[in-house]
């Protein structure tokens, strides 16, 4: 509720339109997809080049290698730019994005093609988070492998489950084996929670149903799963109340603020720091971590650390626990400032 007015005025933005791939047949799977393309109506607005004053180290958990649909060939809805062209594009604009920014350690989630090629670039910056699920119900990876990726070191967290993409609850029994293997493991995993585009269902994800991303559905899979090391995307918005409720009952919880921080353009920041002020002032502070969820969008990311950055509320350590300090501490990093 809190971030109505952001998210309304980036659904205001566009209309709908279908029109044919928008990348070449020689692309990957997941670049080659896209079937929606949608245009902002209005300008785009202008800030290409976002105020940002933070200069220490940052950590962005929710970087992307492989876009989702819904965001293949559309364009940057706050910026107008357009996504990158190819796989490789997207991954040298984004690490060049990080060295601009100062981004040290990146969490990188996707399937195993490009996550490979990202971490083989630059392996000191990124940690590999693979995806398990894609279009539909059925995980892209079995939990033997995924076993072996994890103990080798070729994957150091669980990436984004997109159930509610699919249309599966969190406590879906196909996802259970994922829940045991991270738990068992000590794995940094993530999951989607909140919403998503507008017209999701319509565009690449007929199964998505706004309802999935409720973060209260999430509390059997904790129960069931204590030692689980969960943080939640995107926190939960709009069911923010649903959202501090679940992290004060379950203090293991942590959340990113990635897409809200910077999906409303500048109408949409007032709401942003609405919710962020309130999850500090619910002592959630050492518990908020910075991510971009980029997807598509290498310009996001600088856009992304604006929207905490401007926050004025906001202490110099605070700043730090958010964009370093708490990622740090939940995936056992070094500190390295
Ligand atoms: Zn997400």
């Amino acid at each position: 509720m809190i971030l109505k007015s952001g998210v309304g005025a980036y659904a205001n933005m566009f209309v709908f339109l279908i029109v044919g791939a928008y990348f070449g047949s020689n692309c990957p799977q997941s670049f080659s997809q896209n079937t929606a393309v949608r245009e902002p109506v209005s300008s785009p607005q202008a800030i290409q080049s976002p105020a940002i004053i933070y200069r220490r180290p940052i950590i962005d958990v929710h970087l992307h290698t492989d876009p989702p649909i819904s965001a293949m060939g559309v364009p940057n809805p706050v910026t107008g730019s357009k996504p990158a062209a190819t796989p490789t594009e997207l991954r040298d604009s984004v690490i060049e994005q990080c060295k601009r920014y100062n981004i040290v350690r990146g969490v990188l989630n996707g399937y195993p093609g490009t996550l490979k090629s990202w971490v083989d670039k630059d392996p000191k910056r990124f940690i590999s988070a693979p995806m398990i699920l894609e279009q539909d119900k059925h995980p892209v990876i079995d939990v033997a492998t995924l076993r072996q990726e994890l103990r080798e070191g070729r994957a150091g967290a669980l990436g984004e489950i997109i159930s509610q993409y699919v249309g599966l609850e969190p406590n879906d029994p196909a996802l259970e084996p994922y829940w045991a293997l991270a738990e068992e493991l000590g794995v940094p995993t993530m999951i989607h929670t909140g919403t998503s585009f507008p017209g999701t269902p319509y565009f690449g994800y007929p199964a998505f149903r706004l309802r999935l991303g409720n973060p209260l559905l999430l509390e059997d899979v904790l129960v069931k799963h204590p030692k689980l090391r969960l943080w939640i995307a995107h926190g939960g918005e709009p069911w923010t109340e649903e959202t501090f409720a679940l992290m004060a009952e379950y203090p293991q919880i942590y959340m990113d603020v990635s897409t809200i921080n910077w999906i409303g353009g500048p109408a949409g920041r007032p709401a942003f720091h609405a919710f962020l002020k309130q999850a500090i002032d619910r002592g959630l502070e050492t518990r908020i971590m910075f991510g971009s969820d980029q997807m598509g969008w290498p310009d996001a990311i600088g856009l992304a650390i604006a929207g905490v950055d401007s926050a004025p509320f906001l202490t110099s350590d605070q700043k730090h626990d958010i964009f370093y300090g708490n990622a740090t501490t939940f995936f056992l990093l070094r500190d390295q400032d």
